[in-house]
């Protein structure tokens, strides 16, 4: 360990529950984890009468505590205070708010009705939010309680339902999704034989539990990189097994322009997807080649033509900050042609290196842009939206991603996915199909979930169908824990 790692580096001892909430804070400022004792910072946690001990050591010496601390919230103040003192650096814009979904955090509050927001405001001062960023998460938070308040009853019973397609027609620098490279054709038959019988699995499963869909999804992976036929057939059998009468939207992922085409999309019209998402990215032909799309900015143009004749009622463009090469004149290029098209809903994300990507392997080939430019290009996309009239209405913040920034969804009155706020809040089931899939079962209380994965590789998802199937019925039908591969969280 060379001298700057030595200075950086922790170790901790406590209790399990309280590793993942150290692990969060040491990272966020900078610090890594060592497994010995060599670690020169050392964060001990000891159980007392009624509550918990904390200490934060430097070395030989203590640095901060201990100080008693009534549950893991007070620990993971006084670690976050500690180590903002350590570090030298400031919280930062989430305050205390560590978590991969602070909108979640709010939810608690939406039972509260009309005191629900002021409930939300003080509590994000008490978490040391920044005000600009607790803004944006209480727009969320009254996008949830609007939701909340046109669908009163039935909140343990709705649900949505998922269809993972893992296939794309080339993979993307950044992406560490669950994506196989295929061309369209018949090699993907048996995989659309398999999703079928999925489907028919899992509507069974909706119907004996009574469950109301509330929104349909497919994403992937690029759904429409299946043929037309192929689409025909899984979306008749969503209407077949699936009751959809309660639906208020149903969205298909057509996130490569490559992949859209009219036949394409009179089939997901006649089945009744009214929302559809097209992803630029963005819309300079050389970071585009620079991100191995295998598009140019005219396709999207045409794409996003061809959508609009078709009578979609909402279309959403996600477009992503600090891209290789990208500059903040590139992403006022995107805004100015988000303004000109004016799709219902754009999401805004920030490039986040993820490990399963080619980009973590190749980081070094690509110049990225500074943090600094990255945080203009946003306030600048923040700006333009709100000057447009799009409002943000759900965010989530994902791991790897460059300094603390968030994905931003952004839409015109009246266009906010269902299915994002409901994902973002966590506080519905899913029952999802296809390879990759994620289930998802909210446990009594509405606060823990209970998941099921099915497995990435498309053969093994074909070939264990049925026990997959079974384990699936058993997140909701077994007692907790019950099943095989779930996990709890
Ligand atoms: S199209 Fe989407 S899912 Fe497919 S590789 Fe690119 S980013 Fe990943």
């Amino acid at each position: 360990m060379s001298e700057k790692e030595f200075d950086l580096s922790y170790r901790f001892s406590g209790p399990v529950s309280f590793s993942s909430m150290t692990a969060q804070a040491f990272l966020h400022f900078g610090f890594h984890h060592e497994k010995d004792e060599r670690a020169l910072w050392h964060f001990r946690v000891r159980e007392t009468g009624g509550g918990y001990e904390a200490a934060l050591f430097c070395g030989e010496k203590r640095f901060r505590g201990p100080a008693f601390c009534p549950g893991r919230k007070g620990a993971a103040h006084f670690l976050m205070d500690a180590l903002s003192e350590a570090a030298g650096k400031p919280l930062g814009r989430w305050g205390y708010l560590l978590g991969m979904r602070p909108v979640k955090a709010l939810y608690p509050f939406l039972s509260a009705g009309e005191a629900g927001e002021a409930q939300a405001a003080r509590f994000l001062e008490e978490e040391r939010v920044e005000p600009e960023t607790a803004a944006l998460l209480l727009a969320c938070f009254r996008a949830q309680q609007r939701l909340r308040e046109r669908e009163a009853g039935g909140e343990d019973r709705r649900a949505a339902f998922y269809v993972h397609i893992p296939f794309c027609p080339s993979h993307c620098l950044y992406c560490s999704f669950p994506s196989a490279v295929v061309r369209r054709g018949s090699a993907l038959d048996g995989f659309t034989a398999a999703l079928c019988e999925d489907i028919r699995r899992a509507g069974a499963l909706i119907r004996r539990k009574g469950f109301l869909v509330e929104s349909l999804y497919f994403g992937g992976g690029t759904p429409t990189v299946l043929t037309e036929a192929q689409m025909d057939r899984v979306l008749s059998a969503v209407r077949t097994y699936v009751p959809t009468e309660r639906a208020v939207e149903w969205t298909v992922e057509a996130g490569r322009p490559d992949t859209v085409n009219p036949a394409m999309l009179e089939v997901l019209r006649a089945h009744g997807v009214d929302r559809i998402s097209v992803n630029p990215q963005t819309m300079q032909d050389r970071i585009l080649a620079r991100i191995s799309r295998t598009h140019g900015a005219a396709d999207i143009l045409q794409a996003f033509r061809e959508v609009r004749e078709a009578g979609f009622r909402t279309v959403n463009m996600d477009f992503i900050c600090g891209l290789p090469e990208q500059t903040r004149a590139d992403m006022a290029e995107n805004l100015r042609v988000i303004c000109q098209l004016r799709p219902e809903n754009v999401t805004i994300h920030t490039l986040a290196v993820k490990r399963g990507s080619p980009f973590f392997r190749r980081e070094k080939e690509f110049s990225l842009p500074p943090e600094a430019e990255v945080e203009a290009m946003l306030q600048d996309a923040h700006r333009r939206l709100l000057a447009e009239g799009y409002r943000p209405y759900y965010l989530y913040r994902q791991k790897y991603m460059t300094d603390d920034f968030a994905n931003v969804g952004y839409a015109l009155e009246g266009h906010e996915s269902v299915y994002n706020i409901q994902m973002i809040g966590e506080h519905q089931h899913v029952i999802g199909a296809g390879a990759g899939a994620a289930s998802k079962a909210v446990l009594p209380g509405g606060f823990r979930l209970r998941k099921l994965y099915m497995p990435r590789a498309a053969a093994v998802y074909e070939a264990d169908l049925q026990k997959l199937c079974d384990e699936r019925d058993q997140l909701w039908d077994g007692p907790a824990g019950s099943a095989g591969t779930a996990s709890v969280s």
